[in-house]
């Protein structure tokens, strides 16, 4: 193994190949990885580069073959018990020991607490770059990754090249659509040990969270902005949403109001969502929220104001007062009106 030198960390030409870090809990992989293993395909094919992912966990050998049916051409597996929750020091040394060991020019990792944590770590101890939340992704002749996001409060899309190396993004779950299972596996699993198990962390219990069905996953959302005058209004959203069978989506002045869980709230500082449709509520289709929901498959908005941008991105638009047309949308969709 050649042990990264301050000459050879400044040298690119020694840094070669694309990396994805699994995402997964207890060794389910979660979709973001197959969503960021996609994009890392199409820029190693573009670099000619390799694709690898890296698998930090506990028994997860038989989940690590799984990702052979999905183009990667080496999985580098760090199993330990002592690897089985996420802790970051033992997380960020096997990390560590696979940069000295493959030296990869780009590393991708979902932007989950666990991937954020990681990635910063990492990012600091290589002395190299992080763009955070991507929403787009490319590579150029020189192999320098085109990590675009919005800066500036959203008012441009910056695109960030890093001189160092490794070059690191994070990127949110929905941004990518995920790589498709191929009939055969390609590809081979490699082993490896982190270098330090230690951890300030002693986790005493694991609780598994109250699962519902999130704005990430409805296939139906209604989504409601500073167009509801008060929060006791919010019940007619709801009602609209459960006639819909649909899931209840913010804006984030809706969250910063502490009217609706952030867990709720759709956009760059929230969630990416990709609904079979969305009915906007009163909201004005600030970037920062668009980017969030854009590429919903149908996209209804409902708005007094006709030179609201949300307009520009909404399939069908309805030009009025939230407070008149859901109570008819409510009665239409119940049959109680007709059209
Ligand atoms: C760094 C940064 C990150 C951000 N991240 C996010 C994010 O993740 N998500 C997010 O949502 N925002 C985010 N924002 C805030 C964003 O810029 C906007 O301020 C926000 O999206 C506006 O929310 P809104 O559309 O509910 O409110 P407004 O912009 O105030 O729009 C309200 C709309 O309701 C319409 N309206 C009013 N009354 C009625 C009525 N009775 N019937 C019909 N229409 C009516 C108005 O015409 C108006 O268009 C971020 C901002 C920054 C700076």
């Amino acid at each position: 193994m050649d042990k990264l030198t301050d000459n050879n960390l400044k040298n690119k030409n020694f840094w070669k190949g694309i990396a994805v870090i699994v995402d997964h809990n207890n060794g389910d992989i979660n979709s973001v990885t197959l969503e960021l293993i996609a994009k890392a395909k199409e820029l190693s094919e573009k670099a000619n580069e390799k694709l690898y992912a890296v698998f930090i966990g506990s028994s997860i050998k038989a989940s690590a073959e799984e990702l052979l049916y999905y183009s990667v051409d080496e999985v580098f597996i760090y199993e330990d018990t002592e690897l089985q929750h996420f802790r970051p020091e033992p997380y960020a040394s096997a990390l560590e020991d696979f940069i000295h060991y493959v030296k990869p020019s780009i590393i991708l990792s979902a932007s989950s607490a666990a991937g954020k944590m990681l990635a910063s770590r990492i990012a600091a101890r290589f002395k190299t770059g992080l763009s955070a939340d991507c929403t787009s992704l490319d590579i150029n002749e020189k192999g320098e990754l085109l990590q675009i996001r919005p800066a500036y409060g959203g008012s441009i899309m910056a695109e960030i090249i890093t001189n160092k190396r490794p070059q690191m993004a994070t990127i949110k779950p929905q941004v990518f659509p995920a790589a498709d299972k191929s009939e055969n596996p390609s590809g081979k699993l490699t082993f490896r040990s982190p270098k330090d198990l230690t951890s300030g962390i002693n986790i005493l219990e694991v609780s598994k969270k109250h699962k519902e069905i999130g704005i990430t996953e409805a296939d139906v959302l209604v989504a409601i902005g500073r167009g509801i005058k008060n929060q006791k209004d919010i019940k007619m959203a709801e009602e609209l949403a459960e006639a819909l069978g649909a899931q209840l989506a913010v804006t984030r002045p809706l969250t910063e109001m502490g009217w609706a869980d952030a867990s709720r709230q759709i956009g760059v500082s929230g969630k990416i969502v990709k609904p079979k449709l969305i009915i906007t509520l009163g909201i004005s289709g600030a970037i920062q929220f668009t980017i969030g929901m854009n590429k919903a498959d149908y996209i209804i908005a409902v708005n007094t104001d006709e030179k609201a941008p949300i307009f520009k991105v909404a399939h069908y638009g309805i030009i009025g007062d939230i407070y008149e047309v859901v109570p008819h949308l409510i009665k239409l969709i119940k049959g109680q009106e007709e059209v």
